[in-house]
C-alpha cells in the first residue's frame, strides 16, 4: 500500500475516533440534561411580572416582589408568599426568560415532548413573552431559531421540522395556517379538524395542516401569517385581548425513518380575568367562560399530574385534549405565569399565583429544608457544568470533525488535478481491469467446459469487453494509468466526473453490472462501489 494511502487510512481512523468521542459525549451529555430536568421538576411553573405601562398608577412601592423562587404580595395589610421554579422580576428581558426554557426546547431531541404555555390575566405580558415584539423576539421565535441552530449545529441534518398554528376559541378548533394559505377557500365550517386519541397514547390532530419549514426565515414568516389569523375580540381591560388560545406546535422527525420524535408546544393562553372584571357582554362574555372552563381543566390535569394520579382528566376540555400526550410522562412542562406590577389588578394576581400554586402540587410546594435545598442546588450546579462543558467540548469535535473531512477532500482532489495516479477513476477502473484479468485465469483453468451457459459470451458482450479492453489499455498507456504504481483504498470517492469518465463507466462498469453481460465483474463491482461511497457523518 502506498505512502499516501496508508496516510489518509490515518485520517480516516482518526476521524472514527473523533466521530466516537462525539457520540459517547453526546450520550453523556444527555444523560446529565435528564437528569438535571428531572431534579428541577418534568412540570415547572415560572412566574413573570410585567413592567409598569405610562398610563398605569406608578407606586414606588411595589404591591409585589419577586425574589429567585418566591413571590411575595402584600394586601389588605397581609402578606402572602408563594413559591414557584423561577421568578422574572419586572426588569427580566426576553433572553433571561428563553435562557431558563432553552434545555427543556433541547431535549426534544432526546425524544421529549415539550410543552410551554404562558398564563395569566388579560395585558400582564404573555403574547409578549411568547410572540415577543419587532426586534425582541419571545419564546417561540428564539425556540425554531433554537432548533435550526441544533439541527445544522450540533446535531445533524436527518431531522427535519414541521409546523402547525391553531386556535382554540369557544371549544372549537381553528387551522390558523391553512386560513391564510388559502383566503380564498378560508372556510373553517367545511374544514374539520379533529382529535384522534390513539391507544399508543398519541393525540393526532386529524385535517391540520402541518408545513415543513425549511429555514428559520421559512419559519418566521410562516409564523407571522399564522398570528395574523388569530381570532379577536376586545373587551375593556385591554382593547386587543385574546379570547382565545394559540397553539404553535413544532414536530421534530427523523428525516430517514419519517418517525416523530417529538412534539413541541408553545401556547399563549387565552386571558384568565375573571368575568366580573371584565365586563364582558353577549359573545365575549361566552368566550371568556369558554377560556375559563378550559384553564380550570388545564388546572385539573396538570394537578392530577403532578399528584401521580391514576385518572388524569384530559377529556373535559379541547386544549387538554390536544396537549395530552404533551403532558403527561416524559414531557417536559413549563408553565409561565403572569402578573401586573398595578395595585389595581392585585385580586387577579393573587388569583393567577394561587392557580400557580395549584399546578405545582403539594409534593413540589413542601417546604424543604435548608440542607435539602443546597444539596439539591449543588446537584442541579454539577449537572449543569456537565452539560455546558459537553455541549462546548461536542461543538470542538464537530469542527475537527469537519477540519478532517474536508482535508481528505482536498488531497483527493489535489491529487487528481495533479494526475496522480490515485484517482479516483483510474482505480476503479483498474480494479475492474484486474477483476477481468483475474476471471480470465479462472476461466482458462476451468476450461471451456465447465464454463455455465449464461456466462457464454454473447455478440454484444463481445463487442463491449473489446471496447472496455481498449479503453482500459488507453488508460493504461495514458499519464494516469501506470499500473505499478496503483494502490487502492476503499475511501475513495466517487465525486470526480467528466465526460471521458462517465463515458467509460457507463461502458465498463454499469452496462456490465446492469445487463449482466461481465457476469464475473458485476457484482464484485457493485460490491466495490458501497466502499467507494463511505461517507464519514456523526449521524
Ligand atoms: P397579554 O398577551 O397577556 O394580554 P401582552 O403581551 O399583549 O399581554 O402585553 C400587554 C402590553 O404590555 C404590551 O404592550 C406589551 O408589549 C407590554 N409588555 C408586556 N410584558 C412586557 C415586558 N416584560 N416588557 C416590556 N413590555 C411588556
Ligand atoms: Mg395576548
Amino acid at each position: 500500500m502506498g505512502e499516501a494511502s496508508v496516510e489518509e487510512m490515518v485520517e480516516q481512523e482518526d476521524i472514527m475516533a473523533l466521530q466516537s468521542r462525539y457520540q459517547s459525549l453526546d450520550a453523556k451529555r444527555r444523560v446529565a440534561l435528564d437528569k438535571l430536568l428531572d431534579i428541577k421538576g418534568s412540570i415547572r411553573v415560572f412566574s413573570r411580572i410585567r413592567p409598569f405601562k405610562s398610563a398605569e398608577n406608578w407606586r414606588n412601592s411595589l404591591p409585589i416582589s419577586v425574589e429567585t423562587d418566591k413571590i411575595k404580595v402584600k394586601s389588605l395589610g397581609s402578606k402572602k408568599e408563594f413559591i414557584v421554579d423561577h421568578g422574572f422580576d419586572q426588569n427580566s428581558t426576553q433572553e433571561d426568560v428563553y435562557k431558563e426554557v432553552q434545555p427543556i426546547i433541547k431535549s426534544a431531541f432526546d425524544g421529549h415532548n415539550v410543552c410551554v404555555l404562558a398564563y395569566g390575566q388579560t395585558g400582564t405580558g404573555k403574547t409578549y413573552t411568547m410572540e415577543g415584539v419587532r426586534g425582541n423576539p419571545g419564546i417561540v421565535l428564539r425556540a425554531m431559531e433554537e432548533l435550526f441552530r441544533e439541527i445544522t449545529q450540533e446535531k445533524c441534518e436527518k431531522y427535519t421540522l414541521t409546523m402547525s398554528m391553531l386556535e382554540v376559541y369557544m371549544g372549537s378548533l381553528k387551522d390558523l395556517l391553512a386560513l391564510k394559505q388559502h383566503p380564498l377557500r378560508m372556510d373553517p365550517a367545511t374544514k374539520s379538524i379533529s382529535i384522534m386519541a390513539r391507544t399508543s397514547g398519541t393525540v393526532e390532530i386529524e385535517g391540520l395542516t402541518d408545513a415543513e419549514i425549511m429555514n428559520f426565515k421559512q419559519a418566521t414568516s410562516l409564523y407571522n401569517k399564522g398570528r395574523r389569523a388569530r381570532v379577536t375580540s376586545s373587551t375593556n381591560v385591554n382593547e386587543t385581548s385574546s379570547r382565545s388560545h394559540c397553539l404553535t406546535r413544532i414536530i421534530v422527525r427523523d428525516g430517514e425513518k419519517g418517525k416523530v420524535v417529538s412534539k413541541i408546544w408553545l401556547v399563549d393562553l387565552g386571558g384568565s380575568e375573571r368575568l366580573l372584571k371584565t365586563g364582558a357582554l353577549g359573545q365575549t362574555l361566552d368566550e371568556g367562560k369558554s377560556i375559563n372552563l378550559s384553564l380550570s381543566a388545564l388546572g385539573d390535569v396538570i394537578a392530577a399530574l403532578k399528584q401521580k394520579k391514576h385518572h388524569v382528566p384530559y377529556r373535559n376540555s379541547k386544549l387538554t385534549q390536544l396537549l395530552s400526550d404533551s403532558l403527561g410522562e416524559g414531557s417536559r412542562v413549563v408553565m409561565i405565569v403572569h402578573t401586573s406590577p398595578s395595585e389595581d389588578d392585585l385580586l387577579e394576581t393573587i388569583c393567577t399565583l394561587t392557580f400557580a400554586k395549584r399546578v405545582r402540587s403539594i409534593e413540589s410546594n413542601r417546604e424543604l429544608s435548608e440542607e435539602t435545598k443546597k444539596i439539591r442546588q449543588k446537584r442541579i450546579a454539577e449537572l449543569d457544568h456537565i452539560t455546558k462543558e459537553a455541549e462546548k467540548e461536542l461543538q470542538i469535535l464537530k469542527v475537527q470533525i469537519g477540519k478532517a473531512e474536508s482535508s481528505i477532500r482536498e488531497k483527493n482532489q489535489a491529487q487528481f488535478a495533479d494526475g496522480s495516479p490515485r484517482s479516483p477513476l483510474v482505480l476503479e477502473h483498474v480494479e475492474f481491469a484486474e477483476i477481468s484479468q483475474h476471471a480470465e485465469k479462472i476461466m482458462k483453468k476451468l476450461g471451456p467446459k465447465v464454463k455455465p451457459h449464461f456466462m457464454a459470451p454473447t455478440v454484444s458482450s463481445k463487442q463491449r469487453q473489446s471496447a472496455t479492453g481498449e479503453s482500459i489499455q488507453k488508460l493504461r498507456n495514458s499519464k494516469f494509468g501506470h499500473k505499478k504504481n496503483l494502490n487502492f483504498s476503499g475511501s475513495h470517492s466517487l465525486s470526480v466526473t467528466g465526460p471521458f469518465i462517465s463515458n467509460l463507466k457507463s461502458k465498463s462498469v454499469d452496462q456490465g453490472a446492469r445487463r449482466g453481460s461481465h457476469s464475473t465483474n458485476g457484482p464484485t463491482v457493485r460490491n466495490i462501489l458501497p466502499q467507494h461511497r463511505r461517507r464519514t457523518s456523526i449521524c
